[in-house]
């Protein structure tokens, strides 16, 4: 079933909690109008029973019954209050019995059943009756008095406040739902707005934001909140588009490198060394694709949170002198002064030693790639007060301070070409700096154009795991 709308809802619960509160005051009003008005009919019965009690006080005291009888009907026949009276002395015998009662005997209750006062609402002949029932004594006599007296005015006032009642009660319960409609609408007017703009924000229009609203209330917090996370998910979205768009980009220059060199073999026939030079320049840049594509792959993994780091704790020093001596070799090659300063100590932090490893080989390879031979490059490891410090230091081409800030981003390069010669995508150092970011580290660089650079990597350290820990 559809479920009813919000502002429909509200207004239902409105107009019935409202006619409840209508019922509940009406029902209290009207009975205690009722007890009021019946109030007031039995103070008059009460007087002329007050009445009576003088009436037969002022009898003779052994008067006979037939005395008392005459004397009553003397008195009372052509008396108002005796319209409707019955007078028994409590062995049951009548004094006194008006017309309208001897017509409408029902009403009148067995003379041995009167015991203490007792007043009921009755109907006789289709006019409203209060009757009192009581004992009385007066002369030392005990008398029962059956005295009814008309309620047309208490119950003809009690018929108009009821209809009244009925009358204006579905009227202010109609003017109830409409103003709870309205109101409802008013409160959840927004709610429609912020709507309608969200069903056409998408792919192509991510910028377009929700009205701002000055409500002050829950949905001027709900539309910032949206607005904030439509900001997010732009900026996301840029990244993503960005991203692809510079992939694709890089992704074309090697594809047309190869193309073009193998079209240019193709031309003409040419000797085993050409064929043999075309397809190394063909070989180059496909292994250059390779290392891209790679790369990409590492990136978007870490953007979609699929890239799992392994953590454990991990010896750095070991670590670091294993890169060392891995790099050795490429020293001796480039004709570089290549040089370790690793204090001999434990450096223990929580981490992946793998990607760790890749970021010092990320800052080494670029300080190879861009120090010219005869240049110097140092790898360092030192403990500050929480910290595990890596440094990586050589004496090359150095960063401006400009693009000092920007080398991070992905695909940015410094010389272009320069990288591309030396096999450099652009991707490392954001790559590196996911790592350690990733392990609540740090990555800086110090530098001044063509007087080298240094990458300080800061990483927390972690006391030495006791199976590590050498004998004292
Ligand atoms: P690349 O694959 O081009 O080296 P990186 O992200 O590793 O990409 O580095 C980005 C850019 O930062 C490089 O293109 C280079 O211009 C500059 N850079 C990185 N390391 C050094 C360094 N040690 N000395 C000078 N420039 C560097």
């Amino acid at each position: 079933m559809k479920r009813l709308s919000i502002g429909v809802r509200l207004m239902l619960w409105y107009v019935a909690v409202f006619a409840l509160g209508e019922l509940v005051f009406g029902a209290t009003m009207f009975f205690v109008l009722r007890s009021n008005l019946y109030d007031l009919v039995d103070d008059g019965a009460e007087n002329q029973i007050e009445d009576l009690k003088n009436f037969l006080q002022a009898q003779k005291k052994d008067a006979p019954p037939a005395e008392l009888r005459y004397e009553m009907t003397r008195a009372y026949s052509m008396e108002h209050s005796g319209d409707f009276l019955a007078v028994y002395l409590d062995t049951g015998e009548p004094l006194y019995k008006s017309a309208f009662l001897q017509a409408h005997e029902s009403v009148l209750v067995p003379v041995g059943r009167v015991n203490r006062r007792s007043y009921r609402s009755r109907r006789v002949g289709n006019q409203p009756f209060r009757f009192i029932y009581q004992k009385l004594t007066a002369n030392d006599r005990v008398y029962v008095v059956e005295m009814g007296v008309p309620a047309d005015d208490a119950v003809d006032t009690l018929h108009e406040f009821r209809s009244y009642l009925l009358m204006f009660a579905p009227l202010l319960l109609l003017v109830a739902a409409g103003v709870g409609y309205w109101m409802s609408r008013k409160a959840l007017a927004p709610v429609d707005q912020l709507v309608q703009t969200a069903r056409v924000v998408g792919g192509a229009n991510l910028s377009s934001r929700l009205p701002k609203l000055n409500t002050g209330d829950e949905l001027q917090r709900l539309s910032d909140t949206l607005n904030e996370m439509l900001e997010r998910i732009e900026s996301a979205f840029l990244r993503v588009t960005e991203f692809t768009a510079d992939a694709s980009h890089e992704l074309r220059t090697p594809v047309s490198l190869i193309r073009t060199e193998a079209e240019l073999a193709l031309r003409r026939s040419r000797g085993e060394a050409e064929y043999r030079e075309s397809l190394q320049h063909v070989l180059s840049e496909a292994e250059r694709t390779t290392k891209l594509i790679e790369q990409l792959l590492e990136l978007a993994r870490a953007d979609s949170g699929r890239e799992i780091l392994e953590i454990k704790p991990v010896h750095l020093d070991e670590a670091l002198r294993g890169i060392f001596q891995g790099w050795k070799q490429v020293s001796t090659v480039r004709e570089i002064q290549f040089t370790a300063d690793i204090r001999a100590g434990s450096t223990f932090i929580m981490g992946d030693e793998t990607m760790l490893r890749r970021v010092v080989d990320i800052l080494l390879d670029n300080a190879f790639k861009y120090t010219p031979s005869h240049g110097s490059v140092q790898l360092a490891l030192e403990q500050n007060a929480q910290n595990a410090v890596i440094t990586v230091q050589d004496s090359g081409v150095g960063i401006s301070e400009e693009d000092q800030s920007k080398i991070f981003e992905r695909f940015y390069r410094v010389d272009k070409a320069r990288s591309r010669s030396q096999g450099g995508t652009g991707l490392g150092l954001s790559i590196a700096q996911w790592i350690v970011t990733q392990h609540r580290g740090t990555i800086t660089v110090t530098s001044r154009a063509s007087e080298g650079a240094t990458f300080r990597i800061e990483l927390p350290m972690i006391a030495a795991p006791v199976e590590n820990t050498q004998p004292v």
